[in-house]
Parts: C-alpha cells; sequence; structure tokens
C-alpha cells in the first residue's frame, strides 16, 4: 500500500517551477499553491499583471491533491439552514455560485486544454437510517421548489440501479454535480499559469510579511520578494509553515483531518455490484463517507474517520483502518479487496462551515470551503484575481463577517469534544 495520494501519484507533476531563488517585484504575490491560489495566479497573469505564486511546499499539496474527487453543487450545508442563516436570496445566490463554479472549471478546462477526466456524474446524498429519509426528502422539496430544478428524490427501490448495498434508504440526486481528476486538474492549473506568465515557486514558504512603502516584502528561506498587493490562499494549511504571516485565519479557521483509502481497479462485475450508476456519492450521517469510482476504477472511498487534526503517515493509516470497516459495512463483498492507496489532509472548517472571502491585513483572502472547496476554490481564485485588479463585484461571498474563534490560536485542542457530540447526533439520529 502507498501513503500517498492516489491523484498526485497519478498525475504527471508540474514541471515549470522557478529554479533560482526567490526574488524581485511583481504587482500580486500568491500564497499557496491549490486551487484557490492557483486560479487567481493564472486570471492575473492572463489579463497581463506581474504576478508571482509561493508554494511552502509543492503544487497540490494541500487539500487540492489530496480531496475526494467530487465537484458537487448545492452547499456544505442544507440549503434551508443557508436560507435561515442568510435568508431567502443570499441563500439562493450562494447556492447559485456552487453551480457557477462548476461551470467555470469545465470552461477552465476547455480554455487550458487540461485532461483531467471531468464528467457531469451526478451527486447522491444517501439517507444512512430510515430516520433520516423524512428530512432528506424535505431538503429535497426545498432545493427543488427554490433553487435547483435539476434534483431527484430516488425511493430505497430505485436505489438497486445505482449502488450495489443495502445500507441506505433514499436518495437525493444533484444533476449538475461532477467529479474529476484532482492531481490532473491541479498540476494542469499550474502549467497554464506558467504558460501565461505567471512566476511559480515551490519549496518556498512565506515565513514573514512586512509592509514595504506602499506594498510588502514577502520573506521565504528561497529569498525575498516585494509585491504591490498579496492573495492569501492557504485554506486549512495556514499555520503549517510559519505562526505571525497568516495569524489572523489561524484564528478563524479550524484545521480537520479527513482521510481516504483507494482499491485496485475493480472488475467490470465488481462495479457493476459495487457502483453501477458511477456518480458521486455523501451519506447523511454527520461523522459520515464519500465515495466514487476513479478514471481507473478504483474505489476512492473517504471520510472523516476520526476527528484528528493530524495527516501523517501513522494518523492516515489508523484512519485506513477505520475507513475499511465501513466501507465494508456499505459494500460487504469488498471486505478483502486489496487497498492500494491511503492518504489524508487537512480540510478548512469555519465556525458557520460558510467559506470567506474578502480583504483582511492588507491581505486578500478566500479559504474556509468547510469540506466542500473543490468546485468553488476555482471561482473564489477568480474572483481574488478580480479583487486585485479593483473589482470586487464577482465575490459571491462580500461582506460576511468573520470573527475570530474565542480561545482559538491554530490548534483546535476541542475537537476530540466535537467529535463526541457528532457520533453522539448520529448514534441517536
Ligand atoms: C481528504 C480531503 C477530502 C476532500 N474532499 C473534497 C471533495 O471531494 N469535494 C470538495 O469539494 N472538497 C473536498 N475537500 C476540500 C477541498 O480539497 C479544498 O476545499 C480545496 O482544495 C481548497 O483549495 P485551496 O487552494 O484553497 O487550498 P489548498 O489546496 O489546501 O492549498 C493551500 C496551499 O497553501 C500552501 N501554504 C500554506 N501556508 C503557506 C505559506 N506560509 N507559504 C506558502 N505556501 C503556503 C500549502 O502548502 C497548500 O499547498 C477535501 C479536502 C480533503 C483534505
Amino acid at each position: 500500500m502507498k501513503y500517498k495520494s492516489y491523484w498526485l501519484d497519478s498525475a504527471t507533476p508540474f514541471a515549470d517551477a522557478q529554479p533560482g531563488p526567490v526574488t524581485g517585484k511583481v504587482d500580486v504575490a500568491v500564497i499557496g499553491g491549490g486551487f484557490t491560489g492557483l486560479n487567481a495566479a493564472r486570471k492575473l497573469a492572463r489579463e497581463g499583471v506581474s504576478v508571482a505564486l509561493l508554494e511552502g511546499a509543492y503544487i497540490g499539496a494541500g487539500g487540492s491533491g489530496r480531496n475526494g474527487g467530487h465537484l458537487n453543487n448545492g452547499m456544505a450545508h442544507g440549503y434551508g439552514e443557508a436560507k435561515a442563516h442568510f435568508g431567502a436570496e443570499r441563500a439562493q445566490a450562494l447556492y447559485k455560485a456552487y453551480d457557477r463554479s462548476i461551470d467555470m472549471i469545465e470552461d477552465v478546462i476547455a480554455e487550458e486544454h487540461i485532461a483531467c477526466d471531468f464528467r457531469r456524474s451526478g451527486k447522491l446524498k444517501l439517507a444512512s437510517k430510515p430516520s433520516h429519509v423524512a428530512g432528506l426528502r424535505a431538503g429535497f422539496e426545498l432545493v427543488h421548489k427554490e433553487v435547483d430544478r435539476d434534483t431527484r428524490w430516488l425511493e430505497k427501490d430505485a436505489l438497486a440501479k445505482e449502488i450495489g448495498s443495502d445500507s441506505f434508504h433514499g436518495a437525493m440526486l444533484y444533476g449538475k454535480s461532477a467529479m474529476m481528476h484532482m492531481g490532473r486538474y491541479v498540476n494542469g492549473l499550474a502549467t497554464a499559469t506558467h504558460r501565461h506568465g505567471a512566476l511559480v515557486w515551490e519549496g518556498a514558504p512565506v515565513t514573514d510579511r512586512r509592509r514595504n512603502g506602499s506594498g510588502w516584502a514577502l520573506a521565504t528561506p528561497k529569498g525575498t520578494i516585494q509585491a504591490d498587493r498579496v492573495i492569501a490562499a492557504t485554506g486549512a494549511y495556514s499555520g503549517t509553515f510559519a505562526k505571525k504571516p497568516l495569524a489572523y485565519f489561524r484564528r478563524r479557521i479550524i484545521s480537520v483531518g479527513s482521510f481516504i483509502i483507494a482499491t485496485r481497479p475493480l472488475s467490470e462485475t465488481e462495479i457493476a455490484n459495487t457502483m453501477p450508476g458511477n456518480r458521486t456519492c455523501v451519506t447523511s450521517m454527520n461523522i459520515g463517507n464519500y465515495f466514487r469510482l476513479s478514471p481507473d476504477n478504483r474505489l476512492i472511498f473517504g471520510g472523516r474517520a476520526r476527528f484528528s487534526a493530524v495527516s501523517d503517515q501513522q494518523s492516515d493509516a489508523r484512519s485506513g483502518q477505520v475507513l475499511r470497516g465501513a466501507m465494508t459495512e456499505i459494500f460487504p463483498h469488498l471486505a478483502d479487496v486489496q487497498i492500494d492507496y491511503c492518504w489524508g489532509g487537512l480540510v478548512g472548517m469555519t465556525k458557520d462551515r460558510f467559506p470567506r472571502a474578502g480583504e483582511a491585513g492588507g491581505m486578500f483572502y478566500g479559504m474556509g470551503y468547510s469540506g466542500h472547496g473543490a468546485q468553488m476554490s476555482t471561482l473564489i481564485g477568480q474572483a481574488l484575481a478580480d479583487m486585485a485588479m479593483g473589482r470586487s463585484d464577482t465575490n459571491p461571498l462580500a461582506g460576511l463577517d468573520w470573527p475570530a474563534i474565542p480561545l482559538h490560536g491554530g490548534k483546535p485542542w476541542f475537537l476530540p469534544l466535537v467529535g463526541l457530540w457528532f457520533g453522539l447526533k448520529d448514534r441517536l439520529s
């Protein structure tokens, strides 16, 4: 078994990183080489703005190279919760922004000729318990009536065509949702960004940020670069390399581990018995699971598994065991299937699970997608590029306040308590 992301292991790595020291002066410096930062830098470079992207590790090292591969429309929340939180108008606008983000990815892939197996698969939100059916169905009816006609309700007996498991009691189908190969997209985005003229440094963590006249000096172990404006696209990884320059975000983002296993490629018979519908699937539990087939027919099966803030080989392996158990419960016929990959990554949650994008402390920022950012990050990257060029009307998150989380300095000491709470809710539901 390989303890690395299947997506990164099966994609051609980005090969155009700047070889020399970090130096010079640019209009905009972007911190973070995931979807958000890359699409911001790509858009700026296309517009003729001089831009440097500084990635602390390598392209796709964060969530963008480690996620479940789902481009799901709809929000991390139920639409009803968003409506209660924001009112109908804003909730609808936000829901539509998720639809738009998937359309935008499709456009970027076409414009930049990125071969990444994008497919409008549709997503199933599966009721894990009979008691979950009524709530899920009510949610479907509201969404279908108010914001997304491309949704359907599937009764339990209609699920046999979709999924080879008796574990589910009904499902909501989101027709606009998609899937793609995340490693090929993130590396393709980086290649396009470089091709449009952006300088992309890897192994260049920003460890200090200081005012320099009207701009900023960003220090890395490879040297210092001057920039008029700065975009922070560091998400759940904002505290990985240095505490100080991104401290504002560390007090607002809760970094939580999420973990994934990938089986060996399944045979045609196994696919027919497991995922005949070939869609992205998400269960209705709070500590739930998400799964899909890869382009080479592996089952990519993920979940929070344990409420841990650490993703390293030991933590990933422990979570992999939990995930194997969960996969076997849903698909007993896969109990002995070989697992080829096991990996994890950090998800950047906000307290209310709505993402944030705006300007603070002299930086434009976009993050906090709360496990639902593989699609939205491309759109927010573009909105950040617009903001850096003086245009703010493309940001669907404009104006959301974002107070610091009390007693939170970056290490989420409260995660075990949150895990207990959600586990209890799942048992009682
Ligand atoms: C296991 C897992 C499964 C997921 N599954 C899904 C899914 O199926 N669907 C979905 O919609 N979302 C999913 N997500 C979430 C999604 O992957 C993220 O929301 C999205 O990739 C965020 O992109 P980003 O560019 O904002 O951040 P990231 O991709 O996390 O990139 C941030 C980058 O910033 C760099 N960085 C941090 N600090 C510095 C510094 N000081 N200097 C320089 N660089 C720095 C990091 O090295 C990192 O590469 C998942 C996440 C994980 C971890």
